[in-house]
Protein backbone atom coordinates (compact mmCIF):
# COMPACT_ATOMS: atom_id res chain seq x y z
CA UNK A 1 0.00 0.00 0.00
CA UNK A 2 1.42 3.41 -0.87
CA UNK A 3 2.16 6.09 1.97
CA UNK A 4 -1.45 8.01 1.04
CA UNK A 5 -3.33 5.13 1.25
CA UNK A 6 -1.95 4.11 4.36
CA UNK A 7 -2.18 7.71 5.81
CA UNK A 8 -6.58 7.80 4.52
CA UNK A 9 -6.51 4.26 6.45
CA UNK A 10 -5.13 5.11 9.17
CA UNK A 11 -6.90 8.23 9.52
CA UNK A 12 -10.17 6.63 8.97
CA UNK A 13 -9.48 4.47 11.36
CA UNK A 14 -8.79 7.43 14.01
CA UNK A 15 -12.22 8.62 12.93
CA UNK A 16 -13.97 5.58 13.76
CA UNK A 17 -12.16 5.30 17.20
CA UNK A 18 -13.17 8.28 18.07
CA UNK A 19 -16.48 9.20 16.73
CA UNK A 20 -19.83 7.38 15.70
CA UNK A 21 -20.90 6.64 11.67
CA UNK A 22 -22.84 9.36 10.90
CA UNK A 23 -22.14 12.40 8.85
CA UNK A 24 -23.83 15.44 7.75
CA UNK A 25 -24.23 18.61 5.93
CA UNK A 26 -23.15 21.86 7.33
CA UNK A 27 -24.17 24.97 5.61
CA UNK A 28 -22.79 28.65 5.73
CA UNK A 29 -25.83 31.07 5.95
CA UNK A 30 -24.06 34.35 4.57
CA UNK A 31 -25.43 38.01 5.43
CA UNK A 32 -24.27 39.87 2.39
CA UNK A 33 -22.35 38.69 -0.83
CA UNK A 34 -20.04 42.03 0.01
CA UNK A 35 -16.98 42.06 1.75
CA UNK A 36 -15.39 45.03 3.31
CA UNK A 37 -12.19 43.62 3.78
CA UNK A 38 -12.07 42.62 -0.16
CA UNK A 39 -8.29 42.27 -0.54
CA UNK A 40 -7.41 38.11 -0.17
CA UNK A 41 -6.35 37.35 -3.39
CA UNK A 42 -7.79 33.95 -3.91
CA UNK A 43 -11.46 35.24 -2.90
CA UNK A 44 -13.92 35.55 -5.55
CA UNK A 45 -14.87 38.89 -3.46
CA UNK A 46 -12.10 40.27 -4.17
CA UNK A 47 -12.64 40.42 -7.54
CA UNK A 48 -13.54 43.94 -9.85
CA UNK A 49 -16.58 41.76 -10.99
CA UNK A 50 -17.45 40.46 -8.15
CA UNK A 51 -17.44 44.04 -6.29
CA UNK A 52 -19.65 46.10 -9.50
CA UNK A 53 -22.39 43.40 -8.78
CA UNK A 54 -22.48 43.53 -4.85
CA UNK A 55 -22.30 46.85 -4.15
CA UNK A 56 -21.34 47.83 -0.67
CA UNK A 57 -25.39 48.39 -0.04
CA UNK A 58 -26.12 44.58 -1.58
CA UNK A 59 -27.10 43.11 1.85
CA UNK A 60 -29.45 40.15 1.94
CA UNK A 61 -32.79 40.61 3.99
CA UNK A 62 -33.37 39.38 7.42
CA UNK A 63 -36.22 37.60 5.86
CA UNK A 64 -33.85 35.72 3.28
CA UNK A 65 -31.06 34.64 6.00
CA UNK A 66 -34.46 33.07 8.34
CA UNK A 67 -35.77 31.25 5.19
CA UNK A 68 -32.70 29.84 4.74
CA UNK A 69 -32.42 28.82 8.17
CA UNK A 70 -36.08 27.45 7.98
CA UNK A 71 -34.60 25.79 5.20
CA UNK A 72 -31.76 24.31 6.76
CA UNK A 73 -33.19 23.43 9.68
CA UNK A 74 -36.02 21.17 8.08
CA UNK A 75 -33.75 19.37 5.60
CA UNK A 76 -31.53 18.30 8.53
CA UNK A 77 -28.40 20.68 7.73
CA UNK A 78 -26.22 22.06 10.64
CA UNK A 79 -24.97 25.67 10.63
CA UNK A 80 -21.44 25.59 9.68
CA UNK A 81 -21.77 29.35 10.06
CA UNK A 82 -23.38 32.66 9.96
CA UNK A 83 -20.71 34.62 8.07
CA UNK A 84 -20.48 37.74 5.81
CA UNK A 85 -21.76 41.05 6.50
CA UNK A 86 -19.06 42.25 9.01
CA UNK A 87 -19.42 46.18 8.92
CA UNK A 88 -22.12 45.63 5.99
CA UNK A 89 -24.76 45.12 8.89
CA UNK A 90 -23.60 47.38 12.31
CA UNK A 91 -23.36 45.39 15.08
CA UNK A 92 -27.10 45.51 16.89
CA UNK A 93 -28.26 44.35 13.34
CA UNK A 94 -25.76 41.42 13.53
CA UNK A 95 -27.04 40.34 16.93
CA UNK A 96 -30.39 40.59 15.94
CA UNK A 97 -29.84 37.91 13.07
CA UNK A 98 -27.68 35.97 15.46
CA UNK A 99 -30.74 35.44 17.95
CA UNK A 100 -33.45 35.04 15.50
CA UNK A 101 -31.28 32.03 13.69
CA UNK A 102 -30.81 30.84 16.82
CA UNK A 103 -34.43 30.85 17.70
CA UNK A 104 -34.92 29.20 14.11
CA UNK A 105 -32.69 26.40 14.98
CA UNK A 106 -33.56 26.33 18.78
CA UNK A 107 -30.00 25.91 19.68
CA UNK A 108 -26.67 28.23 19.90
CA UNK A 109 -25.18 28.59 16.64
CA UNK A 110 -21.78 29.26 15.42
CA UNK A 111 -20.88 32.67 13.21
CA UNK A 112 -17.98 33.57 11.56
CA UNK A 113 -17.80 37.12 10.91
CA UNK A 114 -14.38 38.65 11.31
CA UNK A 115 -11.89 39.36 14.94
CA UNK A 116 -15.03 40.26 16.85
CA UNK A 117 -13.94 42.10 20.42
CA UNK A 118 -14.71 41.27 23.99
CA UNK A 119 -17.58 43.15 24.07
CA UNK A 120 -18.96 41.86 20.99
CA UNK A 121 -18.30 38.30 21.99
CA UNK A 122 -20.43 38.13 24.80
CA UNK A 123 -23.19 40.42 23.17
CA UNK A 124 -23.35 36.89 20.83
CA UNK A 125 -22.94 34.40 23.77
CA UNK A 126 -26.51 34.04 24.86
CA UNK A 127 -26.93 32.94 20.63
CA UNK A 128 -24.10 31.78 19.64
CA UNK A 129 -22.06 28.10 20.92
CA UNK A 130 -18.72 29.04 19.03
CA UNK A 131 -16.86 31.18 16.71
CA UNK A 132 -14.95 30.79 13.39
CA UNK A 133 -11.42 32.81 12.46
CA UNK A 134 -11.27 32.72 8.88
CA UNK A 135 -7.39 31.99 8.83
CA UNK A 136 -6.94 31.26 5.29
CA UNK A 137 -3.47 30.37 5.18
CA UNK A 138 -1.13 29.22 8.12
CA UNK A 139 2.11 29.94 6.97
CA UNK A 140 2.95 33.65 8.11
CA UNK A 141 4.68 35.09 5.05
CA UNK A 142 1.99 33.50 2.82
CA UNK A 143 -0.91 34.39 5.32
CA UNK A 144 0.70 38.22 4.61
CA UNK A 145 0.29 38.13 1.06
CA UNK A 146 -2.59 36.58 0.25
CA UNK A 147 -4.25 38.15 3.06
CA UNK A 148 -2.62 41.57 3.09
CA UNK A 149 -5.60 43.46 5.47
CA UNK A 150 -7.08 40.27 7.53
CA UNK A 151 -3.64 39.54 10.05
CA UNK A 152 -4.10 36.72 12.17
CA UNK A 153 -3.15 38.48 15.10
CA UNK A 154 -6.66 39.67 16.15
CA UNK A 155 -7.97 36.74 15.55
CA UNK A 156 -5.70 34.70 17.80
CA UNK A 157 -6.63 37.37 20.53
CA UNK A 158 -10.40 36.32 19.46
CA UNK A 159 -9.92 33.17 19.67
CA UNK A 160 -8.31 33.62 23.16
CA UNK A 161 -11.18 35.72 24.31
CA UNK A 162 -13.73 33.12 23.27
CA UNK A 163 -12.13 30.75 24.75
CA UNK A 164 -12.26 32.32 28.21
CA UNK A 165 -15.80 33.24 27.77
CA UNK A 166 -16.62 29.66 26.96
CA UNK A 167 -16.81 29.59 23.99
CA UNK A 168 -15.77 26.90 21.17
CA UNK A 169 -13.19 28.13 18.92
CA UNK A 170 -12.99 26.84 14.61
CA UNK A 171 -10.60 28.27 11.58
CA UNK A 172 -10.85 27.59 8.32
CA UNK A 173 -7.62 27.09 5.96
CA UNK A 174 -7.79 26.66 2.41
CA UNK A 175 -5.08 24.41 0.56
CA UNK A 176 -3.86 24.99 -2.61
CA UNK A 177 -2.45 28.54 -1.78
CA UNK A 178 0.95 27.74 -1.87
CA UNK A 179 1.19 25.84 1.41
CA UNK A 180 3.67 22.68 1.59
CA UNK A 181 3.47 19.75 3.82
CA UNK A 182 5.98 20.84 6.19
CA UNK A 183 4.04 23.77 6.87
CA UNK A 184 1.67 21.31 8.72
CA UNK A 185 3.82 21.47 11.96
CA UNK A 186 2.47 25.61 11.94
CA UNK A 187 -0.79 24.61 11.68
CA UNK A 188 -0.71 21.67 14.28
CA UNK A 189 1.06 24.56 16.62
CA UNK A 190 -2.32 26.55 15.57
CA UNK A 191 -4.58 24.15 16.75
CA UNK A 192 -2.91 23.21 20.03
CA UNK A 193 -1.81 26.79 20.89
CA UNK A 194 -5.55 28.15 20.54
CA UNK A 195 -7.00 24.24 21.69
CA UNK A 196 -8.89 24.33 18.43
CA UNK A 197 -12.76 22.43 18.90
CA UNK A 198 -13.27 22.61 15.12
CA UNK A 199 -11.35 23.35 11.77
CA UNK A 200 -12.86 23.42 8.86
CA UNK A 201 -10.94 22.88 5.47
CA UNK A 202 -11.58 24.14 1.77
CA UNK A 203 -9.78 23.42 -1.79
CA UNK A 204 -8.85 26.41 -3.30
CA UNK A 205 -11.66 26.94 -6.32
CA UNK A 206 -9.47 29.16 -8.58
CA UNK A 207 -11.33 32.62 -9.67
CA UNK A 208 -11.48 34.10 -12.68
CA UNK A 209 -9.70 37.59 -11.80
CA UNK A 210 -7.43 36.41 -9.58
CA UNK A 211 -4.03 35.07 -9.77
CA UNK A 212 -5.05 30.94 -9.50
CA UNK A 213 -5.32 28.94 -12.01
CA UNK A 214 -5.83 25.55 -10.33
CA UNK A 215 -7.57 23.70 -7.71
CA UNK A 216 -5.09 21.01 -5.61
CA UNK A 217 -5.21 17.94 -6.64
CA UNK A 218 -7.52 15.67 -4.59
CA UNK A 219 -4.54 13.63 -2.79
CA UNK A 220 -3.00 16.98 -1.70
CA UNK A 221 -6.41 18.34 -0.25
CA UNK A 222 -6.85 14.96 1.16
CA UNK A 223 -3.44 14.44 2.74
CA UNK A 224 -3.73 17.38 5.08
CA UNK A 225 -7.68 16.33 6.41
CA UNK A 226 -5.87 12.87 7.20
CA UNK A 227 -2.62 14.43 8.80
CA UNK A 228 -5.13 16.68 11.21
CA UNK A 229 -6.97 13.38 11.87
CA UNK A 230 -4.44 11.55 13.33
CA UNK A 231 -2.57 13.99 14.92
CA UNK A 232 -6.53 15.23 16.64
CA UNK A 233 -7.96 12.35 17.03
CA UNK A 234 -11.18 14.66 18.67
CA UNK A 235 -11.12 17.44 16.45
CA UNK A 236 -14.03 18.28 14.23
CA UNK A 237 -12.84 18.13 10.79
CA UNK A 238 -15.01 19.81 8.27
CA UNK A 239 -14.45 18.92 4.65
CA UNK A 240 -16.09 21.79 1.90
CA UNK A 241 -16.35 20.59 -1.42
CA UNK A 242 -15.22 23.32 -2.99
CA UNK A 243 -14.04 22.80 -6.48
CA UNK A 244 -16.60 21.88 -9.22
CA UNK A 245 -16.56 17.78 -9.62
CA UNK A 246 -15.58 18.00 -5.92
CA UNK A 247 -18.83 15.52 -5.61
CA UNK A 248 -16.54 13.08 -6.94
CA UNK A 249 -13.97 12.64 -4.02
CA UNK A 250 -16.98 13.23 -1.38
CA UNK A 251 -16.04 9.55 -0.22
CA UNK A 252 -12.55 9.95 -0.02
CA UNK A 253 -12.88 13.79 2.21
CA UNK A 254 -14.56 11.03 4.46
CA UNK A 255 -12.32 8.42 4.79
CA UNK A 256 -9.68 10.57 5.28
CA UNK A 257 -11.13 11.58 8.41
CA UNK A 258 -13.46 14.73 7.78
CA UNK A 259 -16.78 14.50 10.25
CA UNK A 260 -19.09 15.95 7.87
CA UNK A 261 -19.19 18.30 4.51
CA UNK A 262 -19.98 22.03 3.82
CA UNK A 263 -19.41 24.51 1.00
CA UNK A 264 -22.17 22.87 -1.64
CA UNK A 265 -24.81 24.76 -3.11
CA UNK A 266 -27.47 22.75 -1.28
CA UNK A 267 -30.17 24.89 -1.75
CA UNK A 268 -29.28 25.58 -5.82
CA UNK A 269 -28.43 21.84 -6.33
CA UNK A 270 -30.88 20.52 -4.55
CA UNK A 271 -31.95 16.83 -5.54
CA UNK A 272 -29.53 17.25 -8.86
CA UNK A 273 -26.96 14.25 -9.75
CA UNK A 274 -23.96 16.03 -7.69
CA UNK A 275 -26.15 16.06 -4.85
CA UNK A 276 -27.02 12.42 -4.94
CA UNK A 277 -23.64 11.48 -5.83
CA UNK A 278 -22.15 12.74 -2.15
CA UNK A 279 -25.20 10.99 -0.39
CA UNK A 280 -24.04 7.56 -2.24
CA UNK A 281 -20.13 8.60 -1.62
CA UNK A 282 -21.33 9.15 1.94
CA UNK A 283 -23.29 5.88 1.90
CA UNK A 284 -19.90 4.11 0.67
CA UNK A 285 -17.56 5.58 2.75
CA UNK A 286 -20.20 3.51 5.48
CA UNK A 287 -21.19 6.59 7.18
CA UNK A 288 -24.84 7.58 7.79
CA UNK A 289 -25.66 10.85 6.30
CA UNK A 290 -28.25 12.58 8.75
CA UNK A 291 -30.59 14.87 6.86
CA UNK A 292 -31.26 15.19 3.41
CA UNK A 293 -29.98 17.16 0.20
CA UNK A 294 -32.23 15.23 -2.35
CA UNK A 295 -35.82 14.76 -0.83
CA UNK A 296 -37.76 17.57 0.30
CA UNK A 297 -39.67 16.01 3.97
CA UNK A 298 -43.76 16.79 4.32
CA UNK A 299 -43.73 20.05 5.99
CA UNK A 300 -46.29 22.81 6.58
CA UNK A 301 -44.19 25.72 5.90
CA UNK A 302 -46.42 28.23 7.16
CA UNK A 303 -46.74 26.10 10.48
CA UNK A 304 -42.56 26.05 10.79
CA UNK A 305 -42.82 29.82 10.80
CA UNK A 306 -46.05 30.86 13.23
CA UNK A 307 -44.42 29.85 16.39
CA UNK A 308 -41.85 31.87 15.63
CA UNK A 309 -40.88 34.87 17.85
CA UNK A 310 -41.15 37.69 14.89
CA UNK A 311 -43.39 40.31 14.18
CA UNK A 312 -46.10 39.72 11.36
CA UNK A 313 -44.32 42.15 9.07
CA UNK A 314 -41.26 39.68 9.02
CA UNK A 315 -42.99 36.26 9.51
CA UNK A 316 -45.26 37.07 6.22
CA UNK A 317 -41.77 38.14 4.41
CA UNK A 318 -40.47 34.57 5.15
CA UNK A 319 -43.63 32.23 4.20
CA UNK A 320 -43.15 34.39 0.91
CA UNK A 321 -39.58 33.74 0.76
CA UNK A 322 -40.02 29.99 1.65
CA UNK A 323 -42.18 29.27 -0.79
CA UNK A 324 -40.40 31.10 -3.62
CA UNK A 325 -37.06 29.08 -2.17
CA UNK A 326 -39.02 25.64 -1.98
CA UNK A 327 -40.84 26.04 -5.63
CA UNK A 328 -37.02 26.29 -6.88
CA UNK A 329 -35.69 23.15 -4.88
CA UNK A 330 -38.84 21.13 -6.50
CA UNK A 331 -38.30 22.48 -9.83
CA UNK A 332 -34.45 21.73 -9.65
CA UNK A 333 -35.12 18.14 -8.41
CA UNK A 334 -37.26 17.33 -11.52
S1 LIG B 1 -11.59 35.71 2.06
FE1 LIG B 1 -13.15 36.56 3.43
S2 LIG B 1 -12.27 38.49 4.19
FE2 LIG B 1 -11.06 37.89 2.38
S3 LIG B 1 -12.03 38.97 0.65
FE3 LIG B 1 -12.96 36.91 0.76
S4 LIG B 1 -14.81 37.18 2.02
FE4 LIG B 1 -13.49 38.98 2.36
Amino acid sequence: MDEFNALVEEANKVFLENFDDSTWFGRCIFLSWYCDVGTCDFCFRSTVKHKIKHAQSARRSVASIITDAIIGKNLGWRIEFLTGGYRIFSFPEILDIAKKVSQVYGEKIWTNLGALSRDELEMLSPYVSGVCASIEAINPELHDKICPDKPIGPYSEMLKVAGELGLKKSMTIVVGLGEVQEDFEMLADFITSHKLDRITFYALKPVQGTPYTKSPEPEEYVWWIAKTRVRFPKLEIMAGLTPKRSSDYAELLLKAGANALTKFPAVKRFGSEQAKEIERQAASAGRKFHGSLTELPAVDWDAEVDPLPFDDVLKGQVKEKLAQYIEGMKKNKH
